[in-house]
């Protein structure tokens, strides 16, 4: 990983670039910009042979302009303050972009996984709530959080059992975090959502002819070459939607090494080579690659990284072959070589749009566990026998006898993951035309608009409250 500068400095300057297209008093642009708690702790873990060993730990709230505070807890070695920070931020960004109406936070846990037994992994995640809900930063009404980089369902079950044993209104404590287990009060579609969000966000950005012919490719996913950098829930979700959509995926990059196979992986195929082996190294009919970041500079229409920040810096920028970057990941490109790239015409689906799918879901989520009920639960069978008297209508009518079992086909209501994948969908298709319509009004890039179109929707949130007139 490089970083000319810091990751939070490093968004701190996307957001300058991005503030100087807006005509918001300096005073509301600080507000918006600074990060307004960090709650920095120290644990001890009993480890399994008895020793002790000090974890470090963070919860960073970006904004409290709209309540609960949301984003995910990362369990990684290089977690730090800055790093946390500088997701948090994102975060405030990513929820205004597409409507989501959540301040912005993250927390992270500095940990190499790998190094951990899954009971150590639970005693560290139960104790990490246990302090998050002694300083007020877990609750439904206050800081939800969910998934990121090295955690999932798992760790998000412990997080809510932690939560309602030590908490006494237990109404809406399923609300406290999202990302569960479907069953524990998850939402059917949470899982894959980032990367079926990414997906969502690539189509749509190449169904747009015109925007196409610039870069010199056909309009449309269907034969666009891909490359994937990890494999893990993001990576592996975006990749295999895409392989659905009809893109290649070219080459995978995994933290042990990459493969490349220029007729397309098949992405379910390499992970459970992967699960099986250890490792993506020797998947039949793929050549290897040694050193993984190496598969990041073949070429290739479009670049998805999916794994950590900085990926793609001033040491590399300059072999990225890639036309289209489609950032899974938050902060895969460093603000100088995101120059460099926009100089070169490069096509940046930025991290705060293109990623938003998980938060977007995670909305879901929550509505859900408030409400206390699943989606579509009361109107699916009035849904279906309404289709069905109108599928009826018009067979009496047309004389065209339609068969039973396509008749219960066509007139099926919605299940839960309908609801769900249809609202998802909406969500990152209208986002990218806001921002892509706001990047043409300014002649700027399409993270520039992003940022745009947030800092204006946290700008009137602060306004209407009274603080900023
Ligand atoms: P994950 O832990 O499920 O998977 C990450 C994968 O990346 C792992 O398989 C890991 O081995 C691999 N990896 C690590 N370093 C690598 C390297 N140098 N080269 C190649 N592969 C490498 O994490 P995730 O949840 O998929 O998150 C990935 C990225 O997406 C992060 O930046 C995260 O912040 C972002 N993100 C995640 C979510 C979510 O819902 N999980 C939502 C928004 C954004």
């Amino acid at each position: 990983m490089s970083h000319e500068i810091s990751f939070l400095e490093q968004v701190d300057r996307m957001y300058a670039k991005a503030a100087s297209f807006t005509d918001h008093p300096a005073g509301l642009l600080s507000q918006i910009q600074i990060c307004n708690s960090v709650y920095h702790m120290e644990f001890p873990l009993v480890r399994d042979d008895g020793s002790i060993e000090v974890i470090k730990a963070w919860r960073a709230e970006h904004s409290q302009h709209k309540l609960p505070v949301k984003g995910g807890i990362r369990y990684a070695p290089t977690v730090n303050e800055d790093e946390v920070m500088a997701l948090a931020t994102l975060m405030t960004y990513k929820c205004a972009i597409v409507d989501v109406p959540f301040g912005g936070a993250k927390g992270g846990v500095q940990i190499d996984r790998k190094d951990f037994s899954e009971s150590e992994i639970e005693r560290i995640t139960r104790r990490y709530t246990f302090e998050l809900i002694r300083k007020n930063f877990i609750g439904p009404g206050v800081d939800v959080p969910a998934p990121d980089y090295g955690t999932g369902p798992q760790e998000m079950a412990w997080i809510l059992d932690t939560y309602t044993t030590l908490t006494n209104d237990s109404l809406d404590a399923l609300a406290c975090v999202t990302g569960k287990p479907v069953g524990q009060g998850g939402v059917r579609g949470r899982t894959e959502a980032t990367g079926q969000g990414t997906f969502y966000g690539i189509r749509e950005a190449c169904s747009i002819a015109e925007d196409m012919e610039k870069l010199g490719l056909k309009q449309g996913l269907e034969g666009k070459t891909i490359i994937l950098q990890g494999l893990g829930n993001v990576g592996f979700h975006a990749g295999k939607f895409l392989q659905e959509g009809g893109a290649l995926i070219v080459a995978i990059a995994e933290y042990e090494g990459a493969i490349r196979n220029p007729s397309g992986l098949d992405v379910e195929a390499v992970l459970t080579h992967r699960r099986e082996t250890g490792s993506i190294l020797g998947f039949p009919g793929a050549t290897d690659i040694a050193n993984s970041a190496e598969a990041l500079e073949l070429p290739c229409d479009i670049l998805v990284p999916a794994a950590l920040e900085g990926q793609i810096s001033m040491l590399n920028v300059d072999r990225i072959q890639a036309k289209i970057i489609g950032e899974a990941a938050n902060g895969p490109v460093t603000a100088d070589a995101d120059a460099r790239l926009l100089e070169r015409g490069v096509l940046i689906l930025p991290d705060v749009y293109l990623n938003a799918g998980g938060v977007t879901v995670s909305y879901f989520e929550w509505l859900r566990n408030l409400s206390h009920v699943r989606f579509g639960r009361m109107s699916k069978r009035f849904e279906r026998r309404s289709n069905a008297r109108i599928i009826e209508a018009m067979s009496e009518a047309s004389g065209v006898v339609i068969p039973p079992e396509k008749l219960e086909e066509i007139a099926a209501g919605a299940e839960e993951l309908d609801i769900v994948n249809s609202g998802l969908e909406e969500t990152m298709v209208m986002a990218y035309h806001e921002i892509r319509d706001l990047a043409r009004k300014h002649g700027t890039d399409l993270r520039t608009a992003a940022f745009i179109s947030a800092i204006d929707k946290v700008a009137i949130s602060y306004t209407n409250m009274g603080i900023f007139p």
